[in-house]
């Protein structure tokens, strides 16, 4: 529900007003511009009486809100959000550079990586620890010992890590040694699993579901926004199409739409998107164009050998040049790399 006020009403009776309707059990979200104050109520409002808030003398009009989601969206809080993590910034100018291996499989691996990608400019650390793998005879992650590498890895380069939680059971343990946890495309509906992470004050990474609609997606971010936690960052990583040739279909027309619908960031994962190392580049490019907000890119130091997701991992050295061939195209859209 939105209440509308008049363009004169005062900060005084914007107070009062916003008070009244807390004593109804809703969050009251002012949103104050120039030509426009408008009151966003978040919560249970079907207990409101919409008449007598007509009546008072400021209130221009009471609209119920269409959207289902309320927290994430935009019309309650026009700028955008951005999410900061030990200083280092996602949703600013400078577009937030995520890489490293699929998986963590050595401690050797995932020092090698992570020093190359920090030389290179990365901001963030990504490497599975407990890995969602189709089958149940693949490489299923190194888990507890994985984390343990991730921190090692921190120590050594200072860069903060995202990595994926599965479980509920896994909570605490992420809460306290992860920068920011990354809810996977698999996990993007469980919803046990995202009122538990609503109740953090960590950011979570939140991946599309491999079939889910834009407002799906955005739902699922209510979920953890709804707890409390409204440090959420979006990824776009494909969605599942007809089309066989890539491993799921790239939706860029998602980063526009998602940044009208919502103030949260927005980043791209050109990997996961079309399973193909050589595509790298060019969904890259076209991510930064559109205005994604990051890139998440697999790197591994020797993708042949990979345990997981080597035909779409880039080398160190590749890393690097892509970089460079990203700079002037933040550039030309008024970011920076
Ligand atoms: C990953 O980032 O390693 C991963 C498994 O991604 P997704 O959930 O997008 O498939
Ligand atoms: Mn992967």
């Amino acid at each position: 529900m939105i209440v509308i006020l008049k363009p004169k009403t005062s900060e005084e009776e914007i107070k009062r007003l916003t008070d009244e309707l807390q004593v109804e059990g809703v969050e009251v979200n002012p949103v104050i511009g120039k030509d426009i104050i408008i009151l966003g109520l978040v919560g249970d409002t079907s207990k409101i009486d919409k008449d007598r808030i007509e009546a008072n003398k400021n209130v221009e009009k009471v609209m119920h809100v269409q959207e289902p989601f309320k927290k994430a969206n935009r019309m309650f809080h026009p700028e955008k959000t951005i999410v900061d993590i030990n200083g280092q910034k996602i949703g600013g100018k400078k577009i937030a550079l995520i890489a490293g291996p699929c998986s963590v499989e050595s401690r050797d691996q995932i020092l090698e990586v992570a020093n190359s990608v920090k030389k290179c400019g990365a901001n963030f650390l990504r490497g599975g620890a407990f890995k969602p793998r189709t089958s149940p005879y693949s490489f299923q992650g190194l888990k507890y010992d994985g984390l343990d590498l991730l921190k090692e890895a921190r120590e050594e380069t200072g860069l903060p890590i995202v990595t994926e939680i599965m479980s509920p059971y896994d909570i605490e343990v992420f809460e306290r040694d992860v920068d920011i946890i990354q809810v996977g495309a698999r996990n993007m509906q469980n919803f046990d699993l995202l009122k538990e992470l609503g109740r953090l004050n960590k950011p979570i990474l939140l991946k599309r579901g491999l079939s889910s609609t834009i407002e799906e997606w955005l739902m699922s971010a209510e979920y953890i926004m709804a707890g409390g936690n409204e440090n959420v960052i979006l990824c776009e990583r494909g969605i599942r199409t007809f089309e066989t040739y890539t491993r799921n279909t790239l939706d860029l027309s998602a980063i526009p739409a998602v940044k009208k619908l919502s103030h949260l960031p927005v980043v791209v994962d050109p990997s996961h998107s079309a399973g193909k190392a050589w595509m790298v580049e060019d969904l890259s490019k076209a991510a930064v164009a559109i205005g994604a907000d990051g890139l998440i890119i697999e790197v591994h130091n020797n993708p042949a050998k990979a345990l997981c997701d080597g035909q779409q991992s880039i080398k160190p050295s590749e890393y690097e040049e892509l970089l460079n061939k990203l700079r002037p195209i933040a550039e030309a859209v008024g970011r920076e790399i």
